[in-house]
């Protein structure tokens, strides 16, 4: 049943986790994250996201 030539790591791309969270820069309403939030974390919205990282990796 399992694809399993598919499976790469098991993170399934452009998976969107659907949630209640709130932005705790700006407080905005977060409603899906591209990514599982850590619960000991704080969860920014898109804005503050790329706000809080440099545009570009030096390294
Ligand atoms: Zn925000």
């Amino acid at each position: 049943m399992f694809d399993r030539n598919n499976d790469r790591g098991g993170f399934a791309p452009r998976a969107m986790i659907k949630g209640n969270w709130k932005c705790s820069e700006c407080g905005v309403e977060i409603t899906e994250l591209p990514f599982e939030p850590a619960p000991d974390r704080p969860i920014y919205c898109r804005e503050c996201w790329s706000k809080k990282r440099p545009p570009r990796f030096s390294r």
